[in-house]
């Protein structure tokens, strides 16, 4: 087949769904090593690379600069490919995975071909299966669900929405309280089994499961853990909302911070949970091995879904569906896929914190300072210095300095100071609001009803229709 068929039918063929704009994650491979161990796959993407500049000079006239923004090949430094340039070159079809993702792809690292190319970038949010996430994971939840509009759900996770006029029902109410219980029974009888860790079903059980990564910043959470066990220890008469804060998660092999923050979340717990004074009003518990399978049991358990991530870092994130469709209400920053589930939702039922995306700029272009906020917050400032003095790890006092130091010294590239008093504000709602049980299952009904647009159906409907251009078959039944 000659060159010119061939190239046309794998543009017809290929499509590109972009996962990340994390920087670590977009591979350049230097042409060096590519000519050494690919020399023909090499000539190839040199004449990819001519024949598309030779296409952007002739439609926008000879522009160096955007020729050199626009090549396969970084010429910075060491030459190297870029892959997502080649991929994008490539396609017919270019998505990212949420509408804020995907809209921020066409403003970053494809600007200039969202210019070439306009109607190849488009959206697909991304989405959950409604049969693993809440047909098998959550029984009691799907047989009440079953109870009041019927199974059809389970293929149509759009009529969820038919739950809104059950949700000021004190029956029903009172039943989905009853499921979430049952399901905060088999969480805790789990914990207790595998971990030797006794949790109260009836505290707040507050979830962040997902990889470690500071992106998506657990530390964060353990700062806002440190700051409520030094307010317990300060005031142990006041009449505190117990909670339990549930991690989850792996960290990559090579991680080395990541693994450090699950040692000092086991650490943390290690101290709040022996710690007497608290009169078990919190306890922190790091479930380790973090799987589907465990995720099954964790989410329908779950009262509060942590999603917070910096503005502008998580793609979609698909775990912040699973806990709403289980009824959890989420904590969370204007991030991925959370801008549509406050769309769905409304702004009522999730709890919004944090600077936006546009924000985050500003604060960088700006010059962020993270030690300005450490000096003049007290309650950050003390978390922070724990942390580095080896309030938690009395065996090894210097065993934190690296994440006191990446943080407080190195620019704490995440924004997780920017956003801390925030976090810490909303976390004082949430207590108020859990204490009106009625209210906050009203809230988390409304969640549950409102995740219909989140299965993985609809998702997939739209590669087939918009992306793949395949109908539907009809089996014979
Ligand atoms: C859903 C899921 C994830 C993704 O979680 P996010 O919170 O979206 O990052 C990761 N791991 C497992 C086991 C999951 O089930």
């Amino acid at each position: 087949m000659a060159w010119s068929q061939a190239w046309s039918l794998a543009q017809q063929i290929f499509s590109y769904t972009n996962h990340t704009l994390m920087h670590e994650a977009l591979e350049t491979w230097p042409v060096d090593m590519l000519g050494r161990v690919l020399p023909r796959h090499l000539m190839i993407i040199f004449d990819i690379n001519a024949e598309f500049l030779a296409s952007v000079n002739a439609r926008f006239g000879t522009d160096l600069d955007l020729m050199r923004r626009l090549s396969l090949i970084d010429e910075h430094g060491e030459r190297r490919v870029r892959m997502a340039y080649l991929a994008v070159v490539a396609s017919h079809k270019i998505n990212g995975v949420s509408k804020l993702h995907s809209d921020l792809m066409t403003k970053s690292i494809f600007a200039d071909f969202a210019r070439v190319f306009p109607e190849r970038f488009t959206n697909i949010t991304n989405g959950i299966t409604p049969r693993r996430w809440l047909s098998q994971a959550n029984p009691p939840l799907s047989a009440l669900i079953d109870e009041k509009i019927g199974a059809g759900w389970r293929r149509e996770l759009d009529q969820l929405a038919g739950l809104r006029p059950f949700a000021d029902d004190p029956d029903f109410i009172a039943a989905f309280r009853a499921a979430k219980r049952q399901n905060k029974l088999r969480l805790a009888d789990w914990v207790e089994a595998h971990l030797d860790i006794d949790i109260d079903p009836d505290s707040l059980f507050d979830v962040q499961v997902k990889r470690i990564h500071e992106y998506k910043r657990q530390l964060l959470n353990v700062l806002h853990v440190i700051t409520r066990y030094n307010r317990i220890l300060a005031n142990p008469a006041a009449d505190w909302v117990p909670r339990t804060v549930i991690f989850s998660g792996k960290a990559a092999s090579a991680y080395h911070m990541a693994k450090l923050i699950i040692k000092l979340i086991n650490d943390v717990a290690h101290k709040v949970n022996n710690d007497p004074r608290t009169g078990g009003r919190l306890r922190v518990v790091f479930i380790p091995n973090y799987s589907v399978s465990l995720a099954e049991v964790i989410i329908p358990a779950a009262d509060l879904s942590e999603q917070i991530s910096l503005a502008g870092t998580e793609a979609s994130g698909t775990g912040n569906m699973k806990l709403a469709l289980n009824g959890a209400l989420t904590i969370g920053t204007l991030d991925g896929a959370n801008v549509e589930m406050q769309e769905q939702v409304g702004p009522e039922n999730i709890f919004i914190f944090g600077n936006t995306t546009p924000q985050v700029k500003e604060i960088r272009a700006i010059g962020y300072q993270p030690r300005q906020y450490y000096e003049s917050n007290p309650e950050l400032k003390l978390a922070l210095d724990q942390i580095r003095d080896g309030v938690f790890s009395p065996d090894d006092t210097a065993r934190f300095h690296l994440i006191f130091d990446t943080l407080v010294g190195f620019g704490d590239h995440y924004l997780l100071l920017a956003d801390y008093a925030s976090y810490v504000r909303m976390q004082d709602e949430i207590d108020r609001q859990y204490r009106n049980s009625d209210r906050w299952m009203r809230k988390a009904i409304l969640n549950v009803a409102g995740m219909g647009m989140f299965s993985s159906d609809r998702t997939i409907a739209e590669y087939a229709r918009d992306i793949w251009r395949v109908g539907s078959l009809q089996l014979q039944s």
